[in-house]
C-alpha cells in the first residue's frame, strides 16, 4: 500500500476560511430609530399568555409584582406591571443552609437525579427516529413541593443505581428477538394545543454552526428549534463576533439602532441585528467601542473575557427591555450569560420587566467566570458589600473574587446542568469546582437534561457527507464508509476493526488515556483513528509528535485539527468510538456515535454514564445495551472495556452487530430533552 506523505501542521480550522464578511456597520450616533420588527410566527401572534402572580423559585421569597390580569402577546405588547416590582429578599442565612446541608445528600440527589433518567432512557427513548412526545412530566420530583398545575402527573420511581459484575463478559449474552419499531407518526399535535405557546428567548454566547466552541452551541441550536417545532415562539441573543458564519445567516438586517448599554459612568452604542439561521430567529449585538468585544478573531480567550460577557449580558437585556420584549422564559447558558438573572432582578424588574423567569444551564463546572471588582463598577452593580456576599456572588473559594455563575445559580428560578449524573457529581461528588455548597443551598432548583442532537445533521440515513447511506435495516453499508474512511486517510483495507476518538485534545477529554488506547489498540490488532485540536500549543505539539512517530504504521492515522466533514465520515466508518474523559457534562461524541452505529467505549461518569449502558455488566434489559463502560482512570480501567470490545468485534460478531442495532434505535434526539425544558418552563412559570 501507498506509503503514507510526512504529516505538514495545519492546525487552523477549515471553517475559518469560509467566513463571509458581509456585516454592514452603522455609523454611531445616527438617528435613534424604533425597531423593526421581525418576522413572527403563528404561534406568536396567537399566542396570549395569562400572567400569574405568585412567588419565584429563584432567590426567595421573590415576589413577582405580575398582575394576574396582565397578558402578554409576545414581543408585541409592553406589559405595565400592576403592582410595583419587588426586590428580591436577600438569600437564606447561614443556618439554614447548614441545615439543608445536613440532610444525607446522596440519598436526596439519588432521589432528585434518577427520575429524569428513567424519563430519558426508559422503554420509551427505545425507537430511534420515532418521535413521541411523553406526557409533560414536570421536574417536581427536583422540589418537594406538590404539582401545582393540573398538567403535571405524579412523579415516577427513581431508577436504582446500576450494580456491576452481573453477568461475565460475553457470556449468556443471547440477542433478543427485535423489539418492534415504534410506529412513525407526526406528535400528537393536539396534546401541544392545549399548553399555552411560550415566548423564550435563548441568552447565549454560542450558537452552531454560526459560533461555535464546542457543545453549547450545538445545544442551543437543537434546543430552540425542538421548542419551536413544538409551537413555542423562540428567539436567540448573539454576540456580532466578527468571526460569525455569516453564510449560514439569511436576511440579516438592522434592527435596532441605537441600543445604548449603561456601562461604567457612561453607555456604550450598540446596533442590533436581526437574521436567520436556519430558521432559527437570531439577533446579533454589535457594540461599537474602543474595547472592540467581539472583533477580536476568536470567540473566547481573552483577559478581559469576564467583561466583555457582562456586557453582553447587559446589553441583551438592554435590548429585551428597550425593545418591548417581555418573554415568559429567559434561558441563558454558561458562566458568559449568568448575570442575565442577575440584571433582571437587580434592575430590570424594577423597571416593569417583572414577567420573564429565568432558567440557566451549565454546560461545563469548569469555567465560572471568577473576577474582581472591576465588574461591578463596569456594570453598574456597584456595592460590593451586597454583592462580594457568599449568599450571592462572593466566589467559595476566593474571599475577594465575584463569581459570575454563582451569581447565575442565585439569581435564577431553575438551573440545569446537562446530564442527571453530572448534577449528581457536582453537587456531591466534588465535581463542582468550589459551587458544591451553592448547589446544596439552590438544590431545590437544580436538575439535570441529557442533551439530545439534531437527527437532521447527525443521521447515517440522511447524511450527505459520506459516501454510502445507511440504517439500521442496511447495516452493511457502513462497511462502504468503512473502506471510504481507510482510502481517505491511506490506511490499510482489512478485517481489524476501527477504534476511533474525535473530540477537544484537553486534559478533560483523558489525553493520557487517549495515548496509552492507541497503542492497545494497534497491539490488540485494531487500527485507531484521531481527529482533535487544542489551541495550547503544548498539547497540539505532543499529538504533532506521535503523529509522526505513527505515520508509516498502516493503521492508524491522526489528524489534528478541526474538520467536521472528516468527522461525519469518522462516526459512519469506525467500528468503536472511544470517550475515557476525566469528567463529562454530558458529551456529543457517544451520542452521535450511537447514531451511527458506532459502539462506544466510555469512561462511567457525567453523561457517558446517563446513556451508554455496558453489554456485559447492565442491570438494563438487552435491547438497550449499546456499549462498554470502565471506571478508573486508568490503564487497566481503559484496557477492561476496550480489550472486552475488540474481544467481542473478533469472537462474537453476532453479539457486536446486535450491540449496534441497539445503539441506532436509541432515541436521542431533542424530542426528550425538549419536553424536559418545557416541563422546567411550566414548573417555574407557575411559581
Ligand atoms: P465538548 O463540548 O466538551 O467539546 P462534546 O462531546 O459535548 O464535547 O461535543 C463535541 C462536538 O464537537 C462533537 O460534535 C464532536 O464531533 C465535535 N468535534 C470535536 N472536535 C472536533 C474536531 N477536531 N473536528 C470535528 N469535530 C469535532
Amino acid at each position: 500500500m501507498a506509503k503514507k506523505p510526512t504529516p505538514k501542521k495545519t492546525t487552523a480550522r477549515k471553517d475559518d476560511a469560509e467566513v463571509k464578511t458581509t456585516k454592514t456597520r452603522n455609523q454611531p450616533g445616527s438617528p435613534a430609530k424604533a425597531p423593526t420588527p421581525e418576522p413572527k410566527s403563528q404561534a406568536q401572534s396567537a399566542a396570549r399568555i395569562p400572567a400569574k402572580a405568585g412567588t419565584k423559585a429563584g432567590i426567595e421569597p421573590q415576589a413577582t409584582g405580575r398582575s394576574t390580569a396582565t397578558t402578554v402577546a409576545h414581543n408585541q405588547d409592553k406589559t405595565t406591571p400592576a403592582a410595583p416590582p419587588t426586590r428580591a429578599a436577600p438569600p437564606k442565612s447561614a443556618a439554614s443552609q447548614t441545615a439543608e446541608q445536613s440532610s444525607d445528600p446522596r440519598t436526596e440527589t439519588a432521589a432528585l437525579r434518577l427520575k429524569p433518567l428513567v424519563n430519558s432512557f426508559g422503554s420509551e427513548r427505545v425507537g430511534g427516529r420515532t418521535r413521541t412526545p411523553t406526557a409533560p412530566t414536570a421536574p417536581s420530583d427536583w422540589t418537594p413541593a406538590p404539582a401545582p398545575s393540573a398538567r403535571r402527573p405524579a412523579p415516577t420511581e427513581p431508577r436504582p443505581a446500576e450494580p456491576v459484575e452481573q453477568t461475565r463478559p460475553d457470556s449468556g449474552y443471547e440477542p433478543e428477538p427485535e423489539p418492534h419499531p415504534e410506529p412513525q407518526h407526526q406528535p400528537p399535535r393536539a396534546h401541544w394545543e392545549q399548553r399555552p405557546s411560550l415566548f423564550i428567548v435563548h441568552i447565549t454566547p454560542e450558537m452552531a454552526p454560526v459560533a461555535k466552541v464546542g457543545g453549547l452551541a450545538d445545544v442551543v441550536f437543537g434546543l430552540s428549534r425542538e421548542l419551536a417545532i413544538r409551537g413555542n415562539h423562540v428567539e436567540i441573543v448573539l454576540p456580532k463576533y466578527d468571526t460569525l458564519r455569516y453564510d449560514h445567516i439569511f436576511e440579516l438586517h438592522e434592527v435596532y439602532k441605537d441600543l445604548w448599554v449603561p456601562w461604567y459612568e457612561g453607555a456604550i452604542h450598540c446596533t442590533v441585528y436581526f437574521g436567520f439561521v436556519h430558521d432559527r430567529k437570531c439577533f446579533f449585538i454589535e457594540p461599537h467601542s474602543g474595547d472592540n468585544f467581539f472583533n477580536r478573531g476568536s470567540i473566547y480567550g481573552f483577559r478581559d473575557d469576564a467583561l466583555r460577557y457582562a456586557f453582553f449580558s447587559r446589553a441583551a437585556m438592554e435590548f429585551l427591555w428597550k425593545a418591548g420584549k417581555h418573554p415568559d422564559v429567559i434561558h441563558c447558558h454558561d458562566w458568559q450569560t449568568a448575570l442575565v438573572p442577575v440584571f433582571l432582578y437587580e434592575f430590570y424588574q424594577q423597571l416593569g420587566m417583572v414577567h420573564p423567569r429565568v432558567c440557566l444551564t451549565i454546560h461545563n463546572f469548569k469555567h465560572q467566570g471568577v473576577t474582581g471588582m472591576e465588574l461591578l463598577r463596569a456594570t453598574g452593580l456597584h456595592q460590593p458589600e451586597r454583592f462580594f456576599d457568599w449568599h450571592r456572588m462572593g466566589d467559595n473559594r476566593y474571599k475577594n473574587a465575584l463569581n459570575l455563575l454563582k451569581g447565575g445559580v442565585v439569581y435564577s428560578n431553575f438551573v440545569t446542568t446537562v446530564s442527571p449524573r453530572y448534577a449528581f457529581e457536582t453537587k456531591d461528588q466534588g465535581q463542582g469546582f468550589g459551587l458544591e455548597p451553592t448547589l446544596h443551598t439552590h438544590h431545590m432548583k437544580y436538575g439535570g437534561v441529557v442533551n439530545g442532537i439534531d437527527y437532521d445533521v447527525w443521521n447515517p440515513e440522511v447524511d450527505r457527507h459520506i459516501p454510502v447511506r445507511y440504517g439500521v435495516d442496511s447495516l452493511d453499508a457502513k462497511y462502504d464508509n468503512k473502506r471510504a474512511l481507510r482510502h481517505r486517510l491511506m490506511l490499510a483495507d482489512n478485517e481489524k476493526p476501527i477504534v476511533a476518538f474525535i473530540g477537544r485534545l484537553d486534559p478533560q477529554k483523558g489525553l493520557d488515556l487517549v495515548r496509552h488506547a492507541i497503542f492497545y489498540t494497534l497491539e490488540r490488532g485494531g487500527q485507531f483513528v484521531l481527529l482533535g485540536s487544542s489551541p495550547d500549543q503544548g498539547i497540539s505539539n505532543d499529538f504533532w509528535g506521535l503523529k509522526h512517530m505513527l505515520n508509516d504504521s498502516p493503521d492508524c492515522h491522526l489528524e489534528i485539527g478541526f474538520d467536521e466533514d472528516l468527522s461525519h465520515l469518522i462516526y459512519a466508518g469506525a467500528d468503536m468510538v472511544l470517550v475515557p474523559s476525566q469528567f463529562e457534562p454530558c458529551g456529543l461524541t457517544q451520542l452521535i456515535a450511537l447514531r451511527y452505529g458506532t459502539i462506544p467505549v466510555v469512561r462511567s461518569v457525567g453523561g457517558l454514564a446517563d446513556t451508554v449502558f455496558d453489554k456485559d455488566y447492565s442491570d438494563r434489559p438487552l435491547h438497550q445495551r449499546n456499549g462498554y463502560r470502565f471506571d478508573n482512570y486508568d490503564a487497566p480501567g481503559l484496557e477492561s472495556a476496550l480489550g472486552r470490545a475488540i474481544d467481542c468485534y473478533y469472537q462474537f460478531p453476532e453479539h457486536f452487530r446486535e450491540l449496534m442495532k441497539n445503539a441506532m434505535r436509541a432515541d436521542y434526539s431533542w424530542n426528550h430533552p425538549g419536553q424536559d425544558y418545557l416541563n422546567i418552563y411550566d414548573f417555574i412559570r407557575d411559581r
